[in-house]
């Protein structure tokens, strides 16, 4: 599922490839992906226009058009962006097909289609109706702490809560607790300031780390765990075998002598 890593890499992608461009026609293959507006509206007010700039918060993609509208991209469990030439060359699964006059195509790509497509006039208003919480690498080391004052959740499941901060899911929270050295059921509330600050800075190293990487798992470090996530996986330090758990409805992989409950 893409998560702030993976985001941010449609942004850097996007933004090196399909910004500036007249936009000639909007194709949606799967409107159930729109929300708020149709297909029909959502063709008239971008033929045209330009993709001027782009922003991230969370795992939301901004991108201002040059009529002062955003176009808003969640990337539910599934989607990416994919630019190319040739009709050919077009993805499957592409549902939503931003075709440029110059003759490129920017496809937002989703197998599933739980993503959503959206336009807003300020990334604000939509930050504000799904209640997000500050960006989690936009986050103060202080405000970290204080958000984890008194919570009695455990801690995998309160870093995934979008409404405190938002752009960590299942597969970071998992690299955030390993690299921290922290089980994914302590409580959060009951972590004393140490601990707490060295899973501060976990959080931001892993999300700087992966964003470097591209979101790509065979890039990351041999010290990550995040290409280890499955039943043969072992700890990349102790070569332990790794363990899972439900944590907050999800699978959770750990490594019980590095992370002990
Ligand atoms: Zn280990």
């Amino acid at each position: 599922m893409p998560e702030l890593p993976d985001v941010e890499h449609y942004k850097r992608y996007l933004t090196a490839t399909a910004l500036h461009q007249p936009i000639a026609r909007v194709q949606v293959v799967a409107p159930a992906l729109l929300t708020g507006i149709t297909p029909q509206a959502l063709g008239r007010m971008l033929k045209g226009k330009r993709f001027e700039s782009a922003r991230r918060h969370g795992k939301y993609l901004f991108i201002a058009l040059d009529n002062g509208h955003w176009l808003a991209l969640h990337f539910g469990m599934t989607g990416s962006l994919h630019y190319f030439r040739q009709p050919a060359d077009a993805p499957a699964y592409s549902q939503c097909l931003f075709h440029f006059d110059n003759g490129f195509t920017l496809a937002y790509v989703d197998p599933r289609k739980l993503g959503r497509i959206a336009l807003t006039d300020d990334p604000q208003t939509l930050i504000r109706k799904h209640q997000l919480g500050a960006d989690a690498l936009a986050l103060s080391a202080g405000k970290f702490i204080d958000l984890a004052a008194g919570q009695r959740g455990q801690v995998k499941a309160w870093l995934m809560q979008q409404n405190l901060m938002a752009g960590i899911g299942n597969i970071y929270s998992d690299e955030i607790l390993f690299q921290a050295g922290i089980h994914p059921r302590q409580i959060i509330g009951k972590l004393d300031e140490a601990s707490l600050k060295r899973l501060y800075r976990a959080l931001r190293a892993v999300l700087k780390t992966a964003i470097d990487a591209q979101a790509d798992p065979e890039q990351m470090p041999a010290s990550y765990l995040l290409p280890r996530r499955h039943a043969k996986g072992r700890c990349p330090k102790c070569g332990t075998p790794l363990e899972r758990l439900q944590a907050a409805g999800r699978t959770a992989w750990f490594c019980p002598r590095h992370q002990p409950g």
